[in-house]
């Protein structure tokens, strides 16, 4: 069978959710062959052999210490040259869309970013996209070289499927361009305990009809008693609610959660851009006409101020 490279997005050897994700879409497709770069790499092999790799490839350098993803593509590229993999799966976040871009242009391969599924074709793995703002769904294949995929978050189940995840060191030899940058300095932003946006099961989202920042207080304990991360739309952003991080949508980030509720959230194409592909879609809304309730899954024609409270309670009560 063939092997299907995964990129692992890890934190000193905790290897995150999308990650695993990967690994049950790579299992689909061929035998998942890990690739873990920089502190801790070889600490993920466990988690990653539960989850089917049945080999993690690790290499440890300080030139992986910071966000710098050059010194990442040289060992992809290693990696892909070791193995020639049927296909190479990277995590769709920021850095992951970079290190596949960077690594497509080197190997001469196609790529394809933010699939929301994958299954195998007789030609290659085939990727599902959504497209113009999620109106359409789209299949392709990479025609060219060995398919470079990212895929979003959420896009599959976290299945255990253990595996024999045999550790291999891999043998690296960094570009020039490896150390073309440096990272001089960093600000850290202050932790609100809740999961990472592109990353949570649950978003809960407010816009204009939230009607201040101080009134951002009731989504986010919406938001913690469900331990969902707190979106925004443009509106309530460019008014100075929320923070930029914090927005969903064709200028912001691009979420899929099982579950993504709107409140007080028109449903503008923009904003959907980034939200249509959540599993099911609450609306809360004062305006039945409201586009937003054309796509949701359940709707809630009312004020935001009573209902998400209740909402609240009722949730806090299970
Ligand atoms: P509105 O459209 O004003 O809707 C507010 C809603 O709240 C209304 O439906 C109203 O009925 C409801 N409401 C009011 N009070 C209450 C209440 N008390 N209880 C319940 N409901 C209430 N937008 C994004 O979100 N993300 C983007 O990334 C984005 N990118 C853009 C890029 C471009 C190039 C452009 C041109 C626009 C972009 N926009 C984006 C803006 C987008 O077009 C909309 O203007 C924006 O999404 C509107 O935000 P909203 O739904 O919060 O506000």
């Amino acid at each position: 069978m063939a092997e299907v490279l995964v990129y692992v997005d890890h934190v000193d050897g905790a290897v995150r959710k999308p990650t695993l994700e990967l690994l049950t879409l790579a299992r689909r497709i061929g035998e998942p062959v890990a690739v873990a770069l920089g502190n801790g790499a070889a600490d993920t092999a466990a988690a990653l052999a539960e989850h089917g790799a049945v080999k993690v490839l690790t290499h440890d350098a300080s030139e992986y210490a910071d966000y710098l993803v050059v010194p990442k593509v040289d060992a992809l590229q290693a990696a892909v040259e070791a193995v020639s993999p049927a296909a190479v799966l990277v995590p769709s976040s920021a850095e992951g869309k970079e290190i596949a871009a960077r690594l497509a242009l080197r190997i001469g391969s196609g790529i394809i970013t933010d699939a929301v599924d994958l299954e195998a074709g007789d030609e290659g793995p085939v990727a599902t996209q959504s497209v113009f703002a999620a109106s359409f769904t789209t299949k392709s294949r990479v025609a060219k070289g060995t398919p470079v995929i990212t895929v979003k978050p959420n896009s599959a189940a976290v299945e255990a499927a253990p595996a024999a995840g045999a550790v291999e060191a891999l043998a690296v030899t960094f570009s020039a361009a490896a150390t073309g940058t440096k990272v001089t300095g960093r600000t850290a932003r202050e932790s609100t305990g809740r999961p990472e946006l592109t990353e949570a099961a649950i978003v809960v989202s407010g816009g204009r009809g939230v009607n201040g920042a101080e009134n951002f207080a009731i989504i986010e304990a919406l938001a913690d008693s469900l331990g969902a991360a707190v979106g925004a739309s443009r509106a309530a952003v460019d008014a100075g609610w929320y923070p930029h991080t914090n927005q969903v949508g064709q200028t912001g980030k691009s979420v899929s959660p099982q579950l993504y509720i709107a409140n007080g959230i028109s449903g503008a194409i923009q904003h959907r851009a980034g939200m249509q592909t959540s599993k099911t879609i609450v609306a809360v809304n004062k305006d039945a006409e409201a586009p937003i309730f054309e796509l949701v899954d359940f709707g809630v024609v009312g004020d935001l101020f009573d209902v998400v409270p209740q909402l609240t309670e009722e949730v806090k009560a299970r």
